[in-house]
């Protein structure tokens, strides 16, 4: 069974919403998520590069 099954209707304002994995924020679904809200776990492109808070093993920078 789906994680995240979304309502037959999608109405504005009742939209699922979900918290963004990196800046803990919430929001909302986007029709661009329609084929796959079920994993989205980041609100922008912009969070889902950035690495979440605790992970941050990041190599000696050059
Ligand atoms: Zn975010």
């Amino acid at each position: 069974m789906p994680a995240a099954a979304l309502p037959s209707r999608l109405v504005k304002g009742q939209l699922p919403t979900k918290l963004c994995r990196s800046c803990g924020r919430p929001f909302e679904y986007r029709h661009k998520w329609r084929n796959c809200w079920a994993e989205v776990q980041y609100c922008s492109e912009r969070c889902r590069r950035q690495r979440p808070p605790g992970s941050a093993a990041t190599p000696a920078a050059t």
